[in-house]
């Protein structure tokens, strides 16, 4: 099989062992060693709790903290203080939502989503919908499944003030054009928040470039660990809107007669942060970085294009999102659930996921309840797509 060269960083990553395809980078991704001993050090050998402390290892603590949001916002092209540390992307667009847009919007006002959008760029918009009276209107998407940037031309109006999209499909794959989807919105007025969550570890993100309002992602999918994630806002929206969860850290003053709020970010950090997560989210960053995210992204589309191309010889097999897809395929085998394809997949070590993908309006436009996904990683190379594709074969067989 011709294509991509491997990036032999397999050995790299302790939990996958020799023989198994780890197919589900999409849902989470394996973690390297760097990133294993970043976190190991931080609890067995720095470990103290951060910005409180007049000690001098609590100190150290919070300069390591600090140090990794400036690492984050240089590796996303943002300042330091326009970085949030939430849990994840669904806590980062929960933040938006709960804050910027209770605050924001009003009855009248619609907010414009797309038909591929993760339930966790859904439902808090149709939740901050309804406690403001805004309504949600959705864009379709093209043939081959990217979001249809003419329709959404055609669909914006000033009455819509936000604009919430997927930079990369955690199910097509497919790549948005975000700095384009940004002068539209820009275009009637609107702000715009990109949910990067599938195209921060699979290509190089600038949210300088694109002019984004809102930038979320994951630490986990980044190579990194649970628990942590990023929200990025620009520094004027950030400093205007109120806290999402108030207590500990997030204060200026406390008194019973009138609470004062500390600047952003800090104000939206409530509590003891994760604090070992983000000196992991920081050692997963130097890991990509070391590799490139343009090496990435070469080597996950050639993967991609393998993937399609090989699948597409077997009769039984429909492919799903466009063959430019970055690091993700989707894909059905007629006749056969996917569930099923995953279990036969698994019994010859080959890890896939099966299901909606929380995705399940994006189910509906493609009319499947379910979809079989293969999503690959830096660690994934041809060998792994034999596998799969030797896999699939063998449930046509089953199944013919
Ligand atoms: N958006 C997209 C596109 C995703 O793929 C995911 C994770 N599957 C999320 C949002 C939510 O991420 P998390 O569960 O890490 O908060």
């Amino acid at each position: 099989m011709s294509g991509a060269a491997p990036l032999d960083v397999v050995a790299d990553f302790p939990a996958i062992p020799v023989g198994w395809a780890y197919l589900d980078t999409a849902a989470t991704s394996q973690k390297p060693q760097p990133v294993i001993d970043a976190i190991a050090r931080g609890y067995a050998e720095t470990y103290a709790t951060v910005h409180r402390g007049v000690y001098q290892r609590s100190a150290d603590m919070t300069l390591a903290y600090e140090a990794a949001r400036r690492k984050v916002a240089t590796f996303i092209g943002g300042n330091p203080d326009e970085i949030v540390f939430v849990r994840g992307a669904t806590e980062g667009i929960n933040l938006v939502a709960a804050s910027w847009a209770a605050q924001q919007l009003r009855p009248g006002d619609r907010i414009l989503l797309s038909q591929l959008e993760h339930h966790s760029n859904i439902v808090p918009w149709q939740v901050a919908a309804e406690r403001t009276g805004a309504a949600i209107d959705v864009v379709p998407l093209t043939p081959d499944g990217r979001i249809d940037l003419e329709a959404m031309a055609a669909m914006l109006t000033p009455q819509h003030k936000l604009v919430a999209l997927a930079h990369v499909s955690n199910v097509l794959g497919s790549v948005l054009d975000a700095r384009a989807a940004t002068e539209l919105a820009h275009g009637v007025g609107a702000k715009i928040l990109i949910d990067g969550c599938q195209a921060v570890p699979r290509l190089p993100v600038d949210v300088a470039a694109i002019g984004c309002d809102f930038y979320v992602f994951s630490g986990h999918k980044l190579y990194g660990p649970t628990g942590i994630g990023v929200l990025w806002g620009r520094a004027e929206l950030l400093e205007a809107m109120p806290p999402y969860q108030t207590g500990g850290s997030m204060i200026d003053r406390v008194s019973f007669a009138q609470t004062t709020y500390a600047p952003a970010p800090t104000r939206f950090e409530a509590g003891t942060p994760h604090i070992v997560g983000a000196l992991g989210l920081a050692a997963a960053i130097d890991y990509v970085e070391t590799i490139g995210l343009d090496r990435i992204h070469e080597h996950e589309t050639a993967l991609v294009r393998q993937a399609r191309a090989a699948l597409g010889r077997i009769n039984s097999v429909r492919l799903f999102g466009p063959d430019d897809a970055a690091g993700i395929v989707s894909f059905a085998v007629e006749g056969v659930h996917p569930h099923d394809v995953g279990t036969i997949l698994d019994e010859g070590q080959v890890a896939i996921r099966a299901g909606h993908h929380c995705a399940q309006p994006l189910m509906d436009v493609l009319d499947v309840p379910a979809t079989a996904r293969a999503s690959f990683g830096v660690y994934n190379g041809p060998g792994d797509i034999e596998r799969l594709v030797a896999g699939i074969e063998r449930v046509s067989r089953i199944f013919g």
